[in-house]
């Protein structure tokens, strides 16, 4: 049998979590990708650095949908950096003006349910559930490991369930509790919005998604996109923890939960 050292593996960090801006970095020996850059490209350059990583090595940026937390610094990476945009059409449509002009040759469309492919590295996209113009997350693939990333859908389908099942590692949305988004101060129709089937996973949402889709091969999670109002990092990690544990999962053991914050990245780490 063939060893894969470790350096030829994939490795993920989380640089931002939460409603104030979203991007993971995933990097495998010949690529290097964002999922995502919903930060300023100032602050995800500085996120980069305090993992020992810079932009400039950076190729491609796949974008989930065109809110702000995902989309924000797109435009300025693209052109400072030259890098690859990948989004599907109705999310380059609804980015728009906003992001300003990239050019034509770094524009890519990558629909749901397709998977790009750059060099062993397989990116593939599925749909998920959420209030903007066609949202889709990924499921990233290198040798025969995978890291799936779930975060802005008001429910997982059991063709998502079907697609992200038993990855070697998860990024999964934890937004809210659902009594302090309740009880708290947002107005009704917000508090509707992100209640509704097209809105955001709560914490036993996210527990729930993940009791059915973790398998032998799981061996982190990341739990993502906490909201600042509406949720409390250890409230979310004890949620789920405690909800996995109910249903025999062996939490510390057979993987670990991990948190990510809004600003600071989580060490680069082997999936
Ligand atoms: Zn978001
Ligand atoms: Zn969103």
């Amino acid at each position: 049998m063939v060893q894969i050292k470790k350096e030829d593996n994939l490795q993920v960090s989380i640089l931002a979590s939460g409603s104030t801006g979203n991007s993971t970095y995933i990097e495998t020996p010949d690529h290097k990708i964002l999922i995502d850059a919903g930060l300023s490209g100032k602050k995800i350059e500085e996120l980069m650095n305090s993992i020992g990583r810079t932009l400039k090595d950076v190729d491609s940026l796949f974008v989930t949908h065109e809110h702000t937390d995902h989309s924000k610094g797109v435009g300025v990476l693209a052109r400072r950096y030259g890098l690859n945009v990948y989004a599907n059409e109705g999310t380059w449509e609804a980015m728009g003006q906003r992001i300003g002009k990239i050019p034509g040759e770094q524009k890519h469309i990558l629909p749901a349910g397709k998977v790009q492919s750059l060099g062993g590295m397989d990116v593939e996209s599925f749909s998920v559930s959420h209030d903007a113009a066609d949202p889709q997350f990924y499921e990233v693939h290198y040798h025969d490991r995978a890291f799936a990333i779930i975060t802005d859908t008001g429910y997982v389908s059991d063709r998502v369930r079907g697609t992200i099942s038993d990855a070697d590692g998860y990024l999964f949305e934890c937004n809210h509790d659902v009594e302090m988004l309740r009880m708290g101060g947002y107005p009704w129709p917000l508090k509707q919005r992100i209640l509704s089937d097209t809105g955001h996973l709560s914490n036993e949402d996210g527990a729930n998604g993940l009791i059915d889709v973790v398998g032998h091969r799981t061996k982190q999670i990341y739990l993502g996109h906490l909201s600042q109002e509406n949720n409390v990092k250890a409230l979310a990690h004890m949620t789920v923890q405690t909800m996995m544990q109910g249903r025999d999962l062996a939490v510390d053991h057979d993987f670990a939960l991990l948190d990510t914050d809004p600003n600071y990245a989580t060490p680069l780490t082997v999936i």
